[in-house]
């Protein structure tokens, strides 16, 4: 006999730890795999994550195994282990870990069941629909609790909560002969005369080979389903129902390419990773290179030589870089090799792509982050494209960073990580300057046709003075007016973080805020809506100040759709396409918008940070930044290397092909740093002025991070709870490390929840775990009033 050690799906404290259950002789059950356990008066899924011997005698109360909710494991001893990693690194329960591994769909259901325990026909008749059972909701809508609640009492009925899964496999349904063809004279004979169409079906079916299966949706034209049954059922053919994929890609002809002879500085960087491909050792490589430079075209051609090897690739991009153009690259290089994962599909159509996965019939994955759970085995390369991108660290539980993941899996498979970027993350940088990571960089674009383009800087300022109120200047105006008249196309980027547009109160200054958290509502136009980002209240926009009661409100801010207005007025022949959250809510809309401009169906594009990534349009010459600065100044000690990765990345976009690019950037602070080094496309220069930064101020990299935050629906008690924690922490730290704070949340108020917030900085912290834990662990017992911990660890965002 022998024992499973089961995380059961409860995530709390007291249930963070395996369970034992018997498994049945009967049953095979394999760590990995998903199983039904009764849990005190529940039944609940659980993942096995280990087998032993059961000791003699057998422990009491040990309960067996209900039932495997999976035939084979859905997670492999690597991501089993991959799971304590996590849970370690992340400080988040073990079964939120194993659960955010697998696709959506494998998620647990519980249905709440009343089991009638006897055979009263009467009660059957009644309540059950003359079966065993009804559903909880059923019998609510039918106001019957109170009489279940009444038979529970008398031992007649029971409540019962079922685990489902809601994977279901797509199956298409075939058919086959299945007569011998020396008997289709006999059979004939038996047809009634007249009845063309089972003569025709005779013919038809005669005329396939021995094994050959045709999809029924296929005939189905031809022969009506009725006398495809009728004919099933005189033996003259079978159905069969066969496993097929949701493939979002089916439609598309991808045109095959080879691979491109590599330039000097490609050829020494894809030497370097693909010597660790045939050697098979572990390295992590950051790929440094200019926007444009090829660092794709050396993924795909290490990613050949690992398929060549019989091995797999895993490929992450940013959720917002995975466009068609990208998806387009893989496919057309890999076919059918490639699986894609993204969160455009539907549930079922990832879970189809992991699917062929897991069976080892697609052997690239390319995908946003947590495409790094890939259930792929023989891991031959991993690569992360945008290794800085912020969208890589999950901002939700578990609290994890794709890349460090990436890293681990590279470790367990002996096999190289590249980190590609044009602007690395001072973090990834740093490391390669500590030798850590081996550098590698491409400094020039790698189409001999293309150079970086030009930038100029504009004084919005000096600007201000002129054209009140206006989003372009004299200057990006002509420019743009000058692009309509060649017949080239323009991108403008409007930067949306630290920024929005709102109603003000022209008279007294009132700003309409959201009832539930500390924001302003944004305007949206398409809705006539205002709305909250957070919680997602929506109000009418109002014609009256709510505060003082004159009809002075106007808007403020410049949304996308604003400046679109704006645009309009000023150069009203120019053809423009808007890409922002509003215009890409429904599905596809994105490819949409994007292919529209690729055929040079509209003149202009303009968006938000979406529009910065990874497109590559030839006939874009122009990129105009229209506010360099908004996220500049928020206090964020990243703030300045987000703006110089952004403006680096939308500058990318221009004079990609033999036309040169122009770059404008607005800004209201032209003489910082991070602008001047962004207009000359110098990464290694801010590289050395922000680690100066950040060496005066003790920032990352120079130190670690952790965030706590503290939450709860009174303001003061979130306080104290804070305060607390914070005396907590510095008592039992070590001298060297900081705690700073606890400050309010830079929004304090968020659903009516309260944000306190500290973090904690050190460089070598041995008790820091020991802290961390602890203060979980008694978390819990503040729950119950209400409290919410958080701990992230080297949190993405300080604001
Ligand atoms: P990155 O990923 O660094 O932005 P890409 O791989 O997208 O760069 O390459 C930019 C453009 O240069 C693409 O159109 C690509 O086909 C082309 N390209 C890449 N490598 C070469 C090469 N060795 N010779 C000529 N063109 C190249
Ligand atoms: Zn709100």
């Amino acid at each position: 006999m022998n024992l499973a050690d089961v995380i059961v799906d409860v995530p709390a404290m007291q249930t963070d730890q395996p369970f034992s259950y018997l498994i049945p002789p009967q049953m095979k059950v394999i760590p990995g795999m998903r199983v039904e356990v009764g849990f005190g008066s529940r039944q609940l899924q659980g993942f096995v994550i280990g087998i032993q011997p059961a000791p003699q005698p057998l422990p009491d109360n040990i309960k067996e195994i209900t039932r495997v909710l999976d035939l084979a494991p859905v997670l492999t001893e690597e991501l089993l282990q991959l799971a304590d990693y996590m849970k370690e690194t992340t400080f988040a329960f073990k079964i939120t870990c194993l659960q955010t591994m697998l696709p959506s769909v494998m998620k647990a259901n519980y249905q709440k069941r009343l089991y009638l325990l006897n055979d009263a026909a009467e009660l059957k008749a009644k309540y059950f629909n003359n079966g065993d059972f009804i559903d909880f909701d059923e019998a609510q809508n039918n106001g019957w609790l109170k009489e279940m609640a009444q038979l529970r009492e008398d031992g007649l009925v029971e409540l019962r909560y079922e685990v489902h899964t809601k994977n279901k496999v797509k199956t298409t349904r075939y058919l086959k002969r299945t007569f011998d063809l020396s008997a289709k004279d006999e059979l004939v004979a038996t047809i009634r005369k007249g009845a063309k169409k089972q003569l025709a079906l005779l013919d038809y079916l005669a005329n396939l080979s021995e094994a050959e299966k045709i999809a029924v949706k296929e005939v189905k034209e031809n022969f009506s389903l009725s006398i495809l049954n009728q004919a099933e059922e005189k033996g003259w053919l079978a159905f069969e129902e066969i496993e097929t994929y949701r493939d979002p890609f089916a439609e598309r002809d991808f045109q095959k390419t080879t691979a491109i002879k590599l330039n000097d500085e490609q050829q020494t960087a894809y030497q370097a990773i693909t010597e660790k491909v045939q050697t098979e050792e572990h390295r992590t490589f950051l790929l440094e290179g200019v926007t444009g430079s090829g660092k794709t075209e050396v993924y795909l051609q290490v990613i050949a030589d690992v398929l060549k090897k019989q091995q797999t690739a895993m490929m992450l991009v940013p959720e917002i870089s995975l466009t068609p153009q990208m998806v387009t690259r893989f496919k057309s290089r890999f076919g059918s090799a490639v699986a894609v994962l993204h969160s455009g599909l539907s549930q079922g159509e990832k879970y189809d792509e992991w699917r062929k996965l897991e069976r080892g019939e697609a052997q690239v994955v390319v995908g946003a982050r947590s495409a790094v759970f890939a259930p792929l085995t023989n891991l031959g390369v991993i690569i992360i494209d945008e290794e800085h991108e912020t969208s890589y660290k999950q901002d939700e539980t578990p609290r994890y960073h794709a890349r460090d993941l990436a890293i681990w899996r590279g470790k367990f498979h002996h096999c190289p990580v590249i980190l590609g970027s044009a602007t690395p993350s001072l973090e990834s940088r740093a490391r390669s300057q500590k030798g850590v990571y081996q550098l590698l960089t491409l400094t020039k674009r790698a189409n001999p046709q293309a150079t970086l383009p030009q930038t100029e800087i504009i004084d919005m300022r000096e600007e201000m003075k002129n054209r009140l109120n206006s989003a372009f200047s004299a200057s990006l105006e002509m420019k743009i007016r000058d692009r309509l008249t060649k017949g080239e196309q323009s991108v403008l980027l409007l930067n949306r973080r630290g920024y929005s547009s709102f109603v003000m109160c022209r008279d007294c200054g009132y700003v309409l805020p959201c009832p539930n958290c500390d924001i302003s509502l944004t305007l949206h136009m398409d809705t006539k809506t205002m709305r909250c980002h957070y919680c997602g209240h929506e109000e009418g926009i109002p014609h009256r100040c709510p505060n003082c009661g004159k009809d002075k409100i106007r808007y403020f801010g410049t949304g996308t759709e604003k400046v679109q207005e704006e645009l309009e007025q000023l150069i009203p022949e120019a053809r423009i396409l808007r890409m922002d959250v509003d215009t890409t809510r429904r599905k596809g809309a994105h490819e949409k918008i994007l292919t529209a401009f690729e055929n040079k169906e509209a003149d202009i594009l303009l968006g938000t940070q979406m529009i910065a990534k990874g497109l590559d349009y030839p006939n874009v010459t122009l990129v105009g930044v229209l506010n360099a600065d908004t996220a500049l100044n928020l206090p964020d000690f990243r703030a300045s290397e987000r703006t110089f990765q952004l403006l680096t990345q939308v500058s990318g976009r221009a004079g990609r092909g033999a036309k040169a690019g122009e770059v404008v950037i607005q800004t209201f602070n032209p003489e910082h740093y991070t602008i001047q080094l962004a207009k000359e496309h110098d990464y290694e220069k801010f590289y050395q002025m922000e680690m100066r930064m950040r060496h005066q101020t003790a920032y990352p990299p120079y130190y670690f991070t952790v965030k706590v935050t503290v939450s709860h629906q009174e303001e003061i008690k979130a306080a104290q709870k804070a305060f607390q924690l914070a005396e907590q922490l510095k008592s039992s730290l070590s001298p060297q490390s900081i705690v700073l704070g606890p400050s309010p949340a830079a929004i304090m108020r968020i659903k009516n929840r309260y944000y306190y917030q500290m973090i904690i900085k050190y460089k070598h912290e041995p008790n820091l775990h020991a802290v961390l834990e602890d203060i979980l662990q008694t978390s819990q017992k503040d729950q119950r009033q209400g409290l919410l911990i958080a701990l992230d660890n080297e949190p993405m965002y300080f604001i």
